[in-house]
């Protein structure tokens, strides 16, 4: 036991890792080793980016989707939710609370949709949210697959900063997990990120963990990935059934929830040990398994929590997963939770600020940072 936490000790503090000292990370069981890698990364947060955990309010503002992705519970072909777009004054009022609640910024996630209409009321809801609160809220958004011209009118409009998670870096793992044709393309998906980063975004990506056929080498592959690209955020979580998509055909394939969960927690710390000071968000997703999940994640090194600021009579539409947390509490319950849970975890909270990641702004020499 002495023994591997010396060899996690040295492994943590070497300055590359290779693909053996990361699967060797990965594979670690003894609860209290998990734990000694936790500590490690816990320790590497609050030297880089500090203890301060920052909110970015989501807002699913829309379930309409034109993609079909194996696992994801809003996809095209799933009849059941009742598909929705907010209005632009649900959404930007959903903002306006945000940032009266002093959360810095919000992330406005949908289905992706690349129609003109679509791609034409983003930019006018980021535009009036900019507005609204004098250019302070924070604007991430998370649309999906765009074209360049697209992305380039969103950051004008005001974004600054886009989620698109690559969900597994292996080409043929990805070809698994998406219908065979052009519009789920493993080289596109890829190609957006690239654009992202030369229009100036800060760039999130990220994988799902613990799908089904997913094996530890692949999570090697998504970490060296993260690490390759350069993110200046991620957001990876545990992979959770939903019964209405391909993927639940497979569930005898998964490795049980808690082992999940276990194996996200190891893959945030052994991010936070490869990639000092990017900005790692603790995924909703979490406490879909443990109701602790989201607070065990900042333990492990991350440092961004999404609460949810979709409306709740939307929030049953949103369903990507079965159990999504939260889906019956208000706004105002959300962030009391959330406020007592990040103190209790021995973390504090980045009020009225973006938070920006320092990876970006060590990238780019420039400060974006409102205080
Ligand atoms: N449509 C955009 C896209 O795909 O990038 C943004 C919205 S999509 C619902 C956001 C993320 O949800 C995806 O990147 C995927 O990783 C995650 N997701 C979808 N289905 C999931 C599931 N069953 N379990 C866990 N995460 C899931
Ligand atoms: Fe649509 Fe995103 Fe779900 Fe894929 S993951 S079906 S693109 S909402």
């Amino acid at each position: 036991m002495l023994v591997e936490k010396e060899k996690i000790k040295t492994i943590a503090l070497k300055s590359e890792l290779s693909a053996g000292d990361i699967y060797f990370l990965l594979s670690l069981e003894d609860p209290d080793e998990i734990k000694f890698l936790g500590e490690i990364a816990y320790a590497l947060k609050k030297d880089h980016v500090s203890n301060t955990v920052f909110f970015r309010g989501l807002i699913e503002f829309s379930n309409i989707c034109t993609k079909d992705c194996f696992y994801c519970g809003i996809r095209k072909s799933n009849d059941l939710p009742r598909r929705f777009l907010m209005t632009k004054q649900e959404i930007v009022d959903a903002a306006i609370f945000a940032h009266s609640n002093h959360y810095g910024s919000v992330v406005l996630q949908s289905g992706e949709r690349a129609d003109g209409m679509f791609t034409g009321f983003v930019c006018d809801v980021v535009r009036t949210i900019k507005d609204k609160t004098e250019g302070k809220l924070g604007i991430t958004l998370s649309c999906g697959e765009q074209n360049d011209e697209t992305y380039k009118m969103f950051f004008a409009a005001g974004a600054h900063r886009y989620l698109l998670r690559i969900e597994s870096s292996d080409r043929e793992f990805y070809k698994m997990l998406h219908p065979s044709d052009r519009h789920h393309d493993f080289d596109t998906r890829l190609n957006c990120l690239r654009s992202l980063k030369e229009i100036g975004y800060q760039v999130g990506t990220g994988v799902m963990v613990g799908l089904p056929f997913q094996n530890r080498e692949h999570l090697v592959k998504d970490l060296l990935f993260l690490k390759q690209i350069d993110a200046d955020m991620v957001g990876l979580g545990p992979y959770i059934e939903h019964s209405q998509t391909p993927l639940y055909g497979y569930r005898d394939q998964l490795w049980p929830q808690q082992e999940r969960l276990i194996m996200t927690l190891k893959m945030i710390a052994i991010l936070r040990i490869l990639m000092k000071d990017i900005n790692i968000a603790s995924a909703t997703a979490l406490q879909a398994i443990d109701g602790f999940g989201r607070e065990r994640a900042l333990k492990f090194g991350a440092n961004i929590i999404m609460p949810g600021l979709t409306p709740r009579v939307h929030r049953k539409d949103y369903l990507l997963y079965e159990d999504k947390p939260c889906i019956d509490e208000d706004r105002e319950e959300c962030k009391d939770c959330l406020e007592i849970r990040i103190k209790l975890a021995g973390d504090k909270i980045g009020y009225d600020t973006w938070g920006d990641s320092k990876h970006f702004i060590n990238r780019n020499h420039k400060t974006h940072l409102y205080v």
